[in-house]
């Protein structure tokens, strides 16, 4: 389900630009969505993939290790990020093999670090993660439950500002079933969460057809330089790649001051994400839908109620909730999670 239609995503921004990341792998060119499934086009090649039903049984893998390299969103550094195939039971966990003792750091809403505009993690130790919400919305959207990711910095490379380019490395190293069922967290009561007096919220539904589907408004108010959008999404591999995964990270021209004195993106330019002038047009760049601010938001909200641990059954609404807010609701939905583990042992 989507707010425009059934148009491919790809078809309207039609070639990929050339990757921001690479990969050891061959990069890729394009991607179609059709019914039939994804039809990856690398440099000197194509393979048309398809998600199965049964993937939203069994537990997911990378089938190869895949490479990302880029700079960081915050702090500009360098940095190689290098998803590994894990064991079943796994979850995702990151690892930084800059470090003495190469700490790992569990992609897990117990490990969120108060941080402006970003999700950060922090093990006991004190191996922190930064920025590393659009990595794990790639992974829930492609419905991954267990990747190890080497990290040689303290902050994931921003891409092109968007899910995309990890999608891409993902898909070409490939994915593999294991033999182990998942359980997904299925939500029985709403459950749901609001700050600033109720002007920004998240809830979740329980949805008893077994989907999982997020719907998004962003509404910054009638003077607003970017207009309210609204926007759905039923959470599978296909509809991610299609609808979300491409949508990228988006300033305003009155914060950019304010937020490169925090940091953010000092080493980039208008071209590398999309910055709002006062006037509502975007500065020296293209949009790639006309709402992909809203569906950015649901990008950043996957990501981040991906650190519940598990992939979830329900409904998401969601008005304004930003990454503080996804947090609390990541950390209900663990709750839910842990109690629904207790109950299976006693069982
Ligand atoms: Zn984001």
């Amino acid at each position: 389900m989507c707010a425009t239609g059934s148009a491919s995503a790809a078809s309207k921004w039609g070639a990929l630009a050339k990757p921001v990341a690479h990969t050891e792998l061959p990069a890729v060119e394009s991607l179609r969505i059709s019914a039939a499934g994804f039809r990856l086009k690398f440099f000197g090649g194509s393979q048309l993939m398809s998600f199965e039903k049964t993937h939203r049984s069994q537990q997911q893998t990378l089938a190869r290790p895949a490479l990302i390299a880029g700079r960081g969103l915050f702090h500009g550094i360098d940095v190689k990020v290098r998803l590994r195939p894990a064991d079943p039971g796994t979850g995702i966990v990151f690892r930084r093999v800059d470090l003495k003792d190469r700490p790992e750091v569990a992609a897990h809403v117990d490990n969120v670090r108060p941080a402006a505009r970003r999700t950060v993690l922090a093990s006991r130790s004190g191996a922190v993660v930064e920025t590393v919400e659009h990595l794990m919305a790639a992974l829930a959207g492609l419905h991954i439950d267990n990747c190890l990711i080497e990290i040689n910095s303290i902050e994931i490379p921003a891409v092109d500002g968007s899910s995309m380019p990890f999608c891409e490395a993902i898909l070409a190293a490939g994915l593999t079933q294991q033999s182990v069922t998942r359980s997904l967290l299925s939500v029985s009561e709403s459950q749901g969460v609001n700050d600033r007096a109720g002007e920004q919220w998240i809830e979740v539904i329980p949805a008893y057809d077994g989907h999982a589907t997020v719907d998004y408004r962003l509404d910054y108010g009638p003077e607003a330089v970017i207009a309210s959008q609204s926007f759905s999404v039923e959470l599978t591999p296909d509809a991610f790649l299609r609808d979300i995964a491409a949508a990228r990270t988006f300033v305003l021209q009155d914060e950019v001051a304010a937020l490169q004195q925090m940091g953010f993106g000092r080493h980039l330019t208008a071209r590398d994400l999309v910055i709002f002038d006062t006037d509502g047009s975007v500065i020296q760049n293209n949009l790639r839908w006309q709402d992909e601010p809203v569906r950015h938001k649901i990008l950043d909200c996957i990501g981040d109620l991906a650190l519940g641990g598990r992939l979830f059954v329900g409904r998401v609404v969601a008005r304004r909730s930003g990454h503080k807010l996804n947090h609390v609701m990541a950390k209900t939905l663990s709750t839910i999670e842990v109690r629904r583990a207790a109950l299976e042992r006693a069982a």
